[in-house]
């Protein structure tokens, strides 16, 4: 194993249970606005409806086809219009509801805390993630993990996004930190991995859903508490 000093976490997927989150603030969106009487059939079908569209947004947004505030906008549009909703002057609500709720959400994925104790004292530990700076911010003090971190890289801060190498020069630069001691770990093999190939740093694919791929990554794991044999 190198002599890594900084470990870079991605954010979302990684660290903080975006799915657990986002899907605990929908099943909430749903009952109060009381979706169902929209023509919605059942909470499960927004949610996984949402997850869907969310994805393919991430992808353009992160491709630089859609701006941060066009995929804001659009999103409960293209939810509720894939599920049959004709009535769609409720999405402006369930934006504002869904970005004040969901990042004040307190979830973690599973050994997130006991891993950052174990790296935290071996390790300088740093974020960089293609969120969004108030965003981001609040889901970490929500979630307690903001003291871990020396330095927190958001797209919006760097001016680009995962997996353009700069962000990864970037947050390099913030850290003082050579590329040899340097370890990128993260869910996305198109944002994290490919990002940290391209900027010369070694990376762990979390790969918590055991998707196939045909990359090779410098490492891979299926859960984080894997971190603390190897690191
Ligand atoms: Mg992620």
């Amino acid at each position: 194993m190198p002599s890594y000093r900084h470990l870079f976490f991605d954010l979302d997927h990684t660290l903080w249970d975006f799915e657990r989150c986002s899907g605990e603030t929908l099943e909430e969106l749903f009952q109060e606005h009381q979706l169902h009487t929209l023509g919605m059939e059942c909470v499960a079908d927004f949610v996984v409806t949402f997850r869907n569209v969310n994805r393919q947004l991430w992808h353009q947004y992160g491709a630089g086809q859609i701006t941060q505030q066009q995929l804001r906008e659009s999103r409960f549009i293209l939810v509720l219009n894939q599920l049959g909703v004709v009535q769609t002057d409720i999405t402006a609500k369930l934006t504002e509801q869904y970005l004040l709720r969901c990042s004040s959400k307190s979830y973690l994925l599973p050994y997130a805390r006991e891993v950052l104790d174990y790296l935290k004292e071996k390790y300088i530990l740093h974020i960089i993630t293609n969120g969004f700076d108030e965003v981001q911010s609040i889901k970490m003090a929500s979630s307690g993990i903001t003291g871990y971190f020396r330095h927190i890289v958001t797209s919006q801060k760097a001016g680009c996004h995962k997996p353009n190498r700069l962000i990864f020069d970037y947050a390099r630069q913030l850290a003082r930190a050579l590329p040899e001691h340097c370890l990128m770990i993260g869910d996305s093999l198109e944002a994290d991995i490919a990002g940290a190939r391209n900027a010369g740093i070694d990376h762990v694919f979390y790969n918590y859903e055991r998707l196939s791929h045909n990359e090779t990554p410098t490492y891979e794991i299926q859960c984080l508490s894997e971190l603390m044999k190897m690191l």
